[in-house]
């Protein structure tokens, strides 16, 4: 008898939950991610209990047709590429049909959503459709998840502290609102409102609402380019640092990604101007013909292959270094803020 054999899609489904979704702050991450992907101009997002009772994104999006919401929890089913040359210029932060079928599959998930006309309501529990009937909602989408990993005890054993996991909640809402400062955010916990952003398009605006005022006014405009690379942003003057790298954000072509040498190329255009150990503040929009870039190297889009990388990390140390040496002295530009 035959030993191989396929695993049911309920099961692969879990497995492949394992990676995309670890935490309460990857379900967030992922259900905004889809927001943005949706041309939503307001994201509101509601947590209770760090994400362990309930997650919810609300947005004003394109929504889903109901012919194609049931396909929306389908593994590797997607809007968003098409074939294989899609893949090497991907625009959106989805694109590999993986976040709703996983996060479903490890919790119960209710997907409201319109795309302008009649509303449809998904119910999913545990990776199983246990619903789907028409809903009054206006256009855009509400996802609502429940009971997250109430169904893998393990996975739920190796969260941190609750503390620890709305700390991820709020890190991942605020640096995605730091690379959209076109879209209005919000983060709500257990009643208690934690970010809200304007949505105006003003970056140093929404610095000051997240590192708060102060800080924004310590904080200087960057910007630079090469026929390839485009890099902007915002970077604190060698007077206000922390003590860790955390409060650098990168982000590449809209995506808030980790990358060691990049962090560290803008780090060194400060010098010798920060004392060792201290780092700075700072926001680095980088823009690149997405052909240049490999963003499908993990599961959860974070980690990117950067193709004349040391081209573009010669860029950002020069362009802080020289924005910074024009700054003898603290200018009093910021004063009206
Ligand atoms: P991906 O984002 O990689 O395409 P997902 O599993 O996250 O995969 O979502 C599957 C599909 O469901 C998306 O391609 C998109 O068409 C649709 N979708 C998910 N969330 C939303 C949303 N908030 N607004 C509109 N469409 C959505
Ligand atoms: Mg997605």
């Amino acid at each position: 008898m035959a030993k191989i054999h396929e695993l049911a899609s309920v099961l692969a489904d879990q497995i492949a939950a394992g990676e995309v979704v670890e935490r309460p702050a990857s379900v967030v991450k992922e259900l905004v991610e889809n927001a943005i992907d949706a041309h939503s101009t307001q994201v509101d997002i509601t947590v209770e209990e760090s994400g362990l009772k309930r997650i919810s994104v609300v947005d004003d999006g394109d929504g889903i047709a109901d012919e194609d919401v049931e396909m929306a929890f389908k593994r590797h089913a997607t809007s968003k590429i098409t074939d294989r040359r899609d893949l090497f210029k991907v625009k959106s932060l989805g694109f590999r049909g993986e976040a709703l079928p996983s996060i479903a599959s490890v919790a119960d998930v209710t997907l409201t959503t319109s795309t302008g006309s009649v509303g449809t309501m998904i119910h999913n529990v545990g990776g199983k459709i246990v619903a789907h009937e028409p809903a009054a909602a206006r256009k855009g989408t509400d996802v609502t998840v429940k009971d997250l990993f109430g169904n893998v005890p393990a996975r739920l054993k190796y969260l941190k502290s609750p503390t620890t996991e709305l700390s991820k909640i709020t890190d991942i809402v605020n640096r995605i609102a730091l690379s959209y400062p076109d879209i209005a955010f919000s983060l709500v916990h257990n009643g208690r409102e934690l970010t809200r952003t304007s949505g105006r398009g003003d970056l140093q605006q929404v610095i000051a609402g997240i590192y708060g005022v102060q800080s924004a006014r310590k904080m200087v405009a960057i910007s630079g380019e090469t026929p390839d690379f485009k890099v902007s942003g915002y970077v604190s003057l060698p007077e206000l640092t922390r003590a860790s790298r955390q409060y650098i954000s990168i982000l590449l072509n809209g995506r808030y990604i980790h990358n060691y040498q990049l962090s560290k190329a803008l780090v060194a255009g400060y010098g010798s101007k920060l004392m060792v150990g201290r780092y700075p503040l700072a926001v680095l929009a980088i823009t690149m013909d997405p052909l240049l870039v490999d963003v499908n190297v993990h599961p959860t889009k974070q980690e990117v292959r950067i193709s004349q990388e040391a081209d573009l990390t010669k860029l950002i140390q020069t362009t802080v270094f020289q924005r910074l040496s024009q700054e003898n002295l603290i200018p009093d530009v910021f004063s009206e803020m």
